[in-house]
């Protein structure tokens, strides 16, 4: 048996194609057990996340990394990664990922986190590229605009933030749900939105946006661009309503971007891996990855991975780790990608149904090159 695909998929280096920054500062434990979860709310009745899959394989992968064994304990590893600090454990850490490019998104808890240019300064010569929440622009922006002026004050807003940027987000589907209406508001919709979401947020010690007319009004100005439009697919934290971040609930949407000259990647896609496989088939401008899925699923991330080639065109997968604060998850949400994308090109070859070289062109491609054409990136 041949273990090329295998050892190419351990090696190659990586386009992150959506991840965040590492938290700043030593991480303490109740503060751990919450960054490496999707909830809200601590594990009850003292129970904790390293018993979830993703700390089952932070304990069996991550801890020989930082000098314990495999599969030590909870109160092992928290203690060793908290007296080696936050700061040494990403230095030991990212630089195993093989990431050589990172997309940041910097709309996230980004007051707490590496900005896109210091987490290119963790490994010699990596890159990040910035991608801008289009939903955190109206929010930056909500003390400083009026219900007349907020379409030309968003431009410009967008225009400023976007200066350096290889693409957009759209969190839709927390603020919304995917189920939005496909339709450009009015110039005299938006400004109505705008006056009464003004005074919503007058009150709010944070400005959220979620007014359904207003999503959909920073989201077409983002089409405007022709660049790539990220969204948020599937699961989340419990802001989301699981059902309707299903990304075929956007299919009308899709329908009218397809000759606009803008690329939608679905992101995540967990448990929709299948209809986003689906929508990239059929619609040209839709691509999909699997990031997070990698790391908060542990042992059973290959067969989501699996699921991401089942349908799609190899021209339309892209890899992302998804990770957001703790290095432990960049580092897991690249090894199992590694690993699962490497057994099942080596799979194909062996039956003799994909050519090597084929299989390395689409390695390459997943790993590099889709992220090259979708972003632009030069
Ligand atoms: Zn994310």
């Amino acid at each position: 048996m041949s273990q090329r695909l295998i050892d190419l998929a351990a090696s190659i280096p990586l386009t992150d194609n959506h991840c965040h920054g590492v938290v700043r500062g030593n991480v303490e434990r109740a503060d751990f057990e919450i960054i490496a979860t999707e909830s809200d709310w601590p594990e009850p009745h003292g129970m904790t996340i390293f018993d979830s899959p993703v700390g089952i394989m932070m304990r069996s992968l991550c801890a020989p990394l930082l000098g314990l064994s495999k599969h030590c304990s909870p109160d092992e590893y928290f203690s060793r990664r908290y007296q080696l600090g936050q700061a040494e454990v990403t230095k030991i850490l990212l630089p195993t990922t093989g990431i050589e490019t990172f997309l940041v998104d910097s709309g996230f808890k980004s007051d707490n986190v590496l900005l896109p240019q210091e987490m290119a300064t963790i490994t010699p010569g990596t890159k990040a590229r910035e991608i801008v929440r289009l939903e955190t622009v109206a929010e930056g922006m909500a003390r400083h605009t009026t219900a007349d002026t907020f379409i030309t004050d968003y431009a410009d807003a967008l225009a400023l933030a976007a200066k350096d940027a290889v693409g957009f987000k759209s969190v839709m589907a927390y603020r919304y749900g995917l189920d939005f209406d496909p339709d450009r508001p009015t110039k005299a919709e938006v400004t109505k939105a705008a006056g009464e979401w003004l005074a919503e947020v007058a009150t709010q010690r944070t400005p959220r946006m979620n007014h359904p007319v207003l999503l959909r009004h920073i989201l077409w100005e983002a089409v405007d661009y022709r660049t790539a439009i990220q969204f948020h697919v599937g699961y989340g934290d419990s802001d989301i309503v699981m059902h309707r971040c299903d990304p075929t609930q956007m299919t009308e949407f899709l329908r009218r971007t397809v000759d606009l000259g803008v690329s939608i990647m679905l992101l995540h896609c967990y448990p929709f891996v299948r209809e986003s496989g689906y929508l990239a088939q059929v619609y040209p401008h839709v691509y999909l990855d699997t990031g997070a899925a990698g790391h908060w699923t542990g042992l059973s991330s290959p067969t989501i991975i699996a699921e991401s080639v089942e349908m799609a065109p190899m021209s339309k997968v892209l890899f992302s780790s998804d990770a957001f604060g703790l290095p432990e998850l960049y580092y897991l949400g690249t090894h199992v990608w590694r690993v699962a994308m490497g057994k099942i090109l080596q799979k194909w070859v062996d039956a003799d149904g994909m050519g090597e070289k084929d299989a390395i062109k689409y390695l390459n491609w997943m790993a590099n090159e889709n992220a090259r054409r979708a972003y632009r990136l030069l």
